[in-house]
């Protein structure tokens, strides 16, 4: 399907304009001229969830190849099915088209990082990895590997009430004769022992959840973009395209219904945490739970993100870098050759009389540094 395309010029020069981050302003590459985006005072609303899910027609889900027509050198290029912007392959001048989805972003957090201080974030965490293969050291030390991405997020409000009914344990003590060794001898002797008294209990907790983000994107999993969190929601800017300009973007593929199933599971968790509460004694069970949810709102909002691609013994890792705060999350590859000096080291260092003990200590603390690997 053909699509028309905008791009903002310069009025000095007549060179396409940027978004440029550092002075939250269009910004000419040619002659450095700068454009500011007036300032809308439009409010940032909260829609109905509800309703929306009423209006919705569930057949979204076709996908449509857009053809766009670059404006400056009149190029056809094809833009992937969900981009909204992007930049002319044959000329880099950026392309904006529009939404094709039926709930369009009507804020957005500008980008506040600038590709290079996206990159001193990226560096000084990869630093960090000890056992990051050179290779990875080296690719950090190259420029412009970052890619800037607006990339769909949802964000929910709700009012939860929760019926529980679980258990409260409560620890006592008993006095018991058990028998122990004594300098090798059999003795008969009263110990004191833990128990627990477990009670039925039932009740009920309220929360506000405000703002639980869940992105909306496919190009970044929305696991990994979890773990760009937390995104300062009180500074949405009303939606305007100039801050797409020179930055790709998407639109949501992940429906509002499914981002509401992943909210439900991060409200859960906080749900389950207040439900231990309430509760109290020393240990909890919670048996069964039943959370109605009401006055749900969303929002459809961009976020920018900057992200990376390392490639390494024939697998591609992926890292993400939050345009706004500069936290950084990706996959760390790590140099089994590294490892393996390091085990060398620490053996030797031991030495032999302390071998089989600090031997046991040293698959610990290995363990440790795999489960570190993982969980990142
Ligand atoms: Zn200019
Ligand atoms: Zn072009």
């Amino acid at each position: 399907m053909k699509f028309k395309s905008i791009n903002f010029t310069c009025k000095n020069c007549g060179a396409p304009l940027r978004f440029s981050p550092t002075h939250n302003t269009l910004e000419c590459e040619f002659c450095s001229s700068k454009e500011s985006i007036k300032k809308s005072t439009q409010e940032i609303k909260e829609y109905n969830f509800q309703e929306a899910l009423q209006h919705l027609e569930h057949n979204d889900e076709h996908e449509i190849n857009k053809e766009v027509k670059c404006s400056k050198c009149a190029a056809t290029f094809t833009m992937t099915p969900y981009s909204v912007s992007s930049n002319c392959p044959y000329c880099g001048t950026p392309a904006i088209t529009k939404f094709v989805k039926e709930i369009t972003p009507k804020s957005l957090l500008p980008f506040h990082l600038s590709q290079k201080e996206a990159q001193t974030y990226f560096k000084k965490w990869l630093g960090s990895l000890w056992f990051a293969p050179s290779k990875l050291k080296e690719f950090m030390d190259g420029d412009k590997k970052l890619k800037g991405y607006y990339l769909p997020h949802w964000t929910y409000d709700s009012n939860t009430d929760t019926n529980y009914q679980g258990l409260r344990g409560d620890i006592y003590y008993v006095t018991v004769e058990r028998t122990v060794i004594v300098n090798g001898r059999q003795e008969r002797r009263n110990v004191r022992e833990a128990r627990i008294n477990w009670t039925p209990v039932s009740g009920h907790v309220s929360n506000f959840f405000d703002d639980i983000t869940i992105g909306a994107s496919k190009t970044i999993s929305h696991t990994i973009l979890d773990r760009l969190t937390p995104w300062h929601t009180d500074v949405l800017v009303p939606f305007n395209p100039k801050y797409l300009s020179g930055f790709d973007s998407e639109e949501y593929t992940i429906g509002l219904d499914n981002g509401f199933e992943f909210a439900k599971v991060k409200m859960d968790n906080i749900i389950r945490r207040d439900i231990r509460r309430d509760i109290g004694g020393d240990q909890q069970q919670i048996k069964h739970i039943n959370t109605r949810y009401s006055n749900t709102t969303y929002k459809n909002v961009l976020f920018p993100i900057w992200t990376a691609e390392f490639k390494w013994n024939n697998k591609t890792y992926n890292y993400a870098i939050n345009g706004q705060t500069g936290k950084v999350t990706g996959e760390r590859p790590y140099s089994y050759v590294k490892i393996a000096f390091l085990v060398l080291a620490i053996v030797v260092f031991v030495g032999g009389a302390l071998y089989l003990e600090e031997n046991q200590n040293l698959l610990n603390s290995l363990d440790e540094i795999n489960f570190h690997l993982n969980v990142q």
